[in-house]
């Protein structure tokens, strides 16, 4: 398959030239970077009316569950929906495999649904910008929902934030330490907290978790964006919980899209990601030379008025 025919492709929603976009991106060849970069070009901007969704949460936990049985929700509501999975330290995060199609069976045979397992092992900065590149890619197939699957251990959700327009953080109840090795700066950053497997003998616990993690985010400094973070159970396995989730998320995507944060969040995100590029690739000295030169700002307009792409602006440096 050749590059227009990928881009073709790719248009008409056909998941093995989308497959095969993401392999070029994740190639460490030179030639089929370029390829890539080419794709992700003519691409670029043409859809971004996806919901962005990230799903963190310890091993064990029920991400790949809770991403099954939730996008399968999605898939019957006729949303066409995207998994991909970032785990910068290893493809193995204590035995779970992110994005794993085995571990969401139901999800991996739907027509609409495409499963991206998280490439091997980069840098954290890496691996996340392929992931940006990724959800283009997804976007411009005609996904509509993007399920951003990441563990909950390590600083990659700072990372997956700014990704992400919503950030859904799974947790369990009475796993001993109540934070779970969850760092509150994670907690800080969720839109949302589900506590998960609130099913059998742990629905009182889970309901009593729900109340211990409500209090502790009144303690919270607000969000900007006016949201107030909401606290709920469910149950990944027995699919409960999982409807007043999704209404949940779009409750908040019309709230931003009222109050422009939906917008701006994009617009910080690709300025995010355009500082890191040139950080990356042209390294810091070239990065704070543009900064004091003032020439970061134009970069910036051109990125937010889809005059150039990322690539198209480093290029040109
Ligand atoms: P991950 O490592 O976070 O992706 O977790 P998995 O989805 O692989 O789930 C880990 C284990 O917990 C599996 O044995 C699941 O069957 C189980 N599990 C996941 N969600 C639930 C749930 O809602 N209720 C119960 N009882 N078990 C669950």
């Amino acid at each position: 398959m050749n590059e227009r025919t990928i881009i073709n492709n790719i248009k008409k929603g056909d998941t093995v030239a989308l497959s095969k976009a993401i392999t070029l991106c994740e190639s460490t060849l030179e030639a089929e970077q370029k390829i890539a970069q080419n794709i992700i070009t003519a691409l670029s901007g043409k859809s971004e009316k996806s919901i962005r969704i990230g799903i963190t949460g310890v091993p064990g936990v029920g991400k790949s569950t809770f991403i099954n049985s939730f996008g399968k929700m999605l898939t019957l509501k006729g949303k066409k929906v995207a998994v991909l999975a970032i785990d910068p330290t290893s493809e193995k995060t204590q035995g779970s495999i992110l994005g794993d199609k085995s571990r969401m069976n139901e999800l991996a045979t739907d027509k609409n649904a495409f499963i991206r397992p998280s490439p091997s092992a980069g840098t954290l900065g890496g691996v996340a910008n392929k992931s940006r590149e990724n959800i283009i890619l997804c976007e411009a197939a005609g996904f509509d929902v993007i399920l951003i699957e990441t563990v909950g251990v390590g600083q990659s959700e700072t990372t997956v934030s700014n990704l992400v327009d919503f950030f859904l953080l799974l947790m369990l109840a009475g796993a001993g330490d109540e934070l779970q090795g969850i760092k509150r700066g994670i907690m800080e950053m969720a839109d949302a907290i589900l506590i998960n497997k609130a099913d059998g003998n742990n629905v009182q616990k889970a309901k009593n978790a729900m109340l211990q993690y409500k209090s502790a985010l009144h303690l919270f400094p607000p969000m900007q964006n006016g949201w107030i973070p909401q606290v709920n159970t469910c149950s990944a396995l027995e699919k409960i919980g999982l409807e007043e989730c999704w209404n949940l998320i779009e409750k908040h995507n019309k709230q931003m899209c009222v109050n422009g944060f939906f917008t701006e969040n994009r617009k910080q995100q690709n300025n995010y990601w355009l500082h890191q590029q040139i950080k990356e690739e042209l390294g810091n000295k070239k990065y704070t030379q543009l900064k004091t030169e003032g020439k970061l700002q134009a970069l910036e307009e051109q990125l937010l008025n889809n005059e150039a792409t990322i690539y198209q602006l480093l290029a040109a440096l």
